[in-house]
């Protein structure tokens, strides 16, 4: 064993050597909260706490295996493995395996996904009569999510007439009777959706005391990562479990708290100290991640929001170079910027592309960047879009899987009962839920059973149906004898899922075997990996359990030398040595969606805070004077973010003297502008030449191209916008292809043509945006 506890500092250390009773570590970005944690886990296993008595609790499951990876290298492989450590939601899955029969669940549930819940929400929408518009089935879902994480139970929410008139207010008056039919399908299907997950844990530690004293007497030691953000549903179990020994220790900051917006309750690390008897607060101030001048930037933006815990970060590191602020005309030219400042950097600096993050504040950002990324060829990576297993042919494959292990698995039941088709329309499966509700039966017992149900189908159909239960029990009895990978093999095969892929032929076709294929590889090495363990079987409940909840971070394939792409809230607890983040707009970040009250604001601060110090050397800020949202293109402002950053610690590094054409001022808008010879005199307003050799410089406001006017109006400057375009003309726009000139109307800035496109038809366009080329 290596001399670890050397590798703390004295702050560090006290937390880590105080063996029992309840503490908290409240401590700022980067000043070793998690690497406490790490150290401390080895620390009692030295001192004789037996692995299987430890349950670490972390955000992802990747910052688990890291952990545990690290505790590995100190304690020895063979008793780290024995350490329960994962997210809340996979340790206590499967805990629910074990336990889940006192709640009326088989050992082998299915986990629903997002896109499982909501398929499920749309037909119980359908089946109710309900208009798809109103109820619509992200908002339900997010609604019923939130109420189980309150722990809101169907009965609970119907016995309180503050969320039933909120509902009524909100034109959903049947929440109540959805959240329930919900409730009662996902039951009988034998599944549990994520927040089930926390839920029913709540439910067996509190209706099984027996249950609980078991956990309570098997988890001695509770570690909890990342406390600021748990809530209300996780809050409890914690509580729960820890509440004999007391032997709990959380690590967080509050200063970090941003998921808020998914019931996440700050409250939590505010009154632990009242939760438990003589808790020991700790505070680490030293900052090992940052640089000077991050960490002083990060520090005054904090400094602005009223809610928090007083709190000291430093560091001795390096003064760093300052926080580098760029402001580019669009979103494209952002990415160019990022894309070639990467590239440059690396150069120069012989870094590696894994030394480069950008974090953004919404998915829709990613794609700017990437183009940039794609065209200076700098391999990059997008964290959290669709992960590997919701892709749709992995979903159909682990559909077959998910159905043979639990036959009620209503959602897996339709997404293959006519997949490879098999003559089994939507009707015949409408009929078959309708039945399956009036006889309390799963739809799969329906199919069993058809000849004793009043159901009306004719003998073609229903014999389409027997040869399908037929097929499912077939795999069903193979799977009592054969391991998972031979299983999962034989099905792809034998279902004529291969064959469908294969189809067309196509690269998309291609594509989708690469990865039935990269699913199968996967099920091999778990069902080989896991043979060692001794209480795990490699089974396939185990593989689809952490295929449900698998997260994109979690998959760490490929070539790990590419720049990370993700979201701010996906960057939590990671570092990376230059971190650009992009998108530092009024209305985009801070979010425009999060600026009606203080609290909701100081959560984006929180976010910004959590995006700054995610970096080790360098920050970069970047802002665009003009953004396309929702296919418009609008107006932006930099982020207040950026000026309430001490100006100490930022360098403003935009060029806005002179720049290069900007595409958004396409010569299209204003005929024979001659491109590069736009200069900037106020970072607002641009001096363009037009090419007519006669012209004179021209000022325009260029803030926002949509509103583009002239400051000095030219004589000639009525017809800039009415092109030489005339009916009849064929030409292109950018997105809607080709298409053809049927009528022009009105004049200059407002003129407008009707073009019929040959994909989409007909629209309207005004042409000082449309961009169009005369072909
Ligand atoms: P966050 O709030 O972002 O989750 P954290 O408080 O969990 O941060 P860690 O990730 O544990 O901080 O540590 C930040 C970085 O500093 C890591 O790279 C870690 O290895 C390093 N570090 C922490 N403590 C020390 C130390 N005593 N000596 C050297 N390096 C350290
Ligand atoms: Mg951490």
């Amino acid at each position: 064993m290596e001399n670890y506890l050397s590798q703390l500092n004295e702050a560090q250390l006290a937390p880590t050597l105080q063996k029992d009773g309840p503490m908290i570590v409240i401590a700022g970005a980067g000043s070793g909260k998690t690497r406490v944690l790490t150290y401390r886990i080895a620390y009692l296993m030295s001192q004789g706490v037996d692995a299987f008595n430890i349950l670490a609790l972390t955000f992802t499951n990747k910052a688990a295996r890291e952990m545990k990876g690290r505790i590995a290298d100190i304690v020895g492989d063979s008793e780290a493995k024995n350490l329960w450590m994962g997210t809340f939601h996979s340790v206590f899955a499967k805990i629910l395996r074990f336990e889940g029969h006192h709640l009326g669940f088989p050992s082998n549930f299915t986990i629903y996904d997002t896109q499982d819940s909501q398929k499920l929400l749309g037909s119980i929408i359908k089946e109710m009569n309900l208009d798809k518009d109103i109820y619509k089935t992200k908002q339900i879902y997010s609604r019923i999510s939130s109420y189980k994480n309150s722990l809101i139970t169907v009965k609970a929410y119907f016995k309180n007439p503050e969320l039933i008139e909120a509902d009524a207010m909100a034109r959903r008056p049947r929440m109540g009777d959805i959240y329930a039919a919900y409730v009662d399908r996902c039951f009988k299907a034998g599944a549990m959706d994520f927040d089930d997950l926390l839920l029913r844990t709540n439910e067996l530690l509190t209706r099984f005391p027996n249950v609980l004293a078991q956990y309570q007497n098997k988890f001695r030691y509770i570690l909890v990562d990342e406390y600021q953000d748990t809530n209300h549903s996780q809050y409890l179990i914690v509580r729960a479990l820890a509440d004999r020994f007391q032997n709990i220790c959380v690590v967080g900051d509050d200063a970090q708290s941003i998921y808020a917006f998914r019931g996440a309750n700050i409250n939590n690390i505010l009154n632990f100290q009242k939760d438990y008897d003589d808790v020991k607060l700790y505070r680490l101030e030293q900052n090992y991640r940052s640089t000077k001048n991050i960490v002083g930037a990060a520090n005054s933006v904090i400094e602005h929001n009223k809610t928090k815990l007083d709190k000291v970060v430093w560091t001795a590191n390096e003064e760093g170079e300052k926080v580098k602020v760029n402001r580019s005309l669009t979103d494209g030219d952002e990415g160019r910027y990022v894309a070639s400042t990467i590239w440059e950097t690396k150069m120069n600096q012989h870094l590696h592309n894994s030394d480069f993050a950008v974090l953004y504040r919404t998915n829709a950002q990613s794609r700017a960047i990437e183009d940039a990324l794609r065209k200076r060829d700098i391999p990059y990576r997008i964290y959290g879009g669709l992960s590997f297993y919701q892709r749709k042919e992995i979903k159909d494959v682990t559909a077959y899987l998910r159905l043979i292990l639990n036959p009620s698995d209503e959602e897996a039941l339709k997404r293959i009962i006519n997949y490879p088709a098999r003559g089994i329309g939507q009707t015949t499966v409408d009929k078959l839920v309708v039945a399956a509700n009036n006889y309390g039966k799963t739809i799969f017992e329906v199919l069993q059973q058809l000849e004793n149900i009043d159901i009306s189908l004719n003998n073609g159909t229903k014999n389409k149906l027997k040869d399908f239960v037929t097929l499912i029990e077939s795999y069903q009895v193979m799977n009592q004898n054969a391991n998972a990978f031979d299983l999962a093999e034989h099905v792809t095969k034998s279902s004529g899922l291969i064959r469908e892929f294969n189809k067309d032929g196509t690269p998309e076709g291609i594509t989708r075997l690469e990865n039935v294929e990269e699913l199968l590889n996967g099920i091999k090495d778990f069902v080989e990996g896991q043979i060692e363990i001794a209480d795990a079987n490699g089974s396939l409940a185990e593989f689809l359990e952490d295929v449900a909840l698998a997260t994109d971070l979690d998959a760490d394939k490929g070539d790990p030398n590419h720049v990370a792409l993700m979201t701010i809230h996906l960057a939590k607890g990671l570092e990376f040595s230059h971190v650009f983040i992009v998108g530092l707009e009024e209305d985009l970040f801070p979010s425009g969606m999060s600026m009606n009250t203080r609290s909701e604001l100081e959560e984006e601060r929180r976010l910004f805070y959590v995006a700054l110090t995610r970096a080790e050397k360098q920050a970069y800020l970047t802002y665009t004077l003009s953004r396309y949202r929702w296919g418009k293109l609008i107006d932006a402002e930099p982020s207040r973010f950026i000026e309430e950053i001490d100006d100490q610690f930022v360098d403003i590094i935009t060029p806005l003297k002179e720049q290069n054409f900007n595409p958004m001022l396409d010569a299209s808008i204003f005929g024979d502008i001659e491109p590069n010879k736009i200069r900037f005199a106020k970072p607002k307003t641009a001096t363009i030449k037009r090419k007519d050799k006669n012209s004179k410089l021209e000022n325009f406001v260029i803030s926002t191209p949509k509103k583009m006017k002239p400051l000095a109006k030219s004589e000639d400057n009525t017809n800039l916008f009415d092109h030489k375009l005339t009916v009849g003309n064929i030409v292109r726009h950018q997105r809607f292809g080709k298409g053809e000139v049927l009528k022009i109307e009105g004049k200059g800035g407002d003129a407008k043509a009707e073009i019929k496109f040959e994909v989409g038809g007909s629209k309207k366009l005004l042409l000082r945006f449309a961009k169009l080329q005369i072909l």
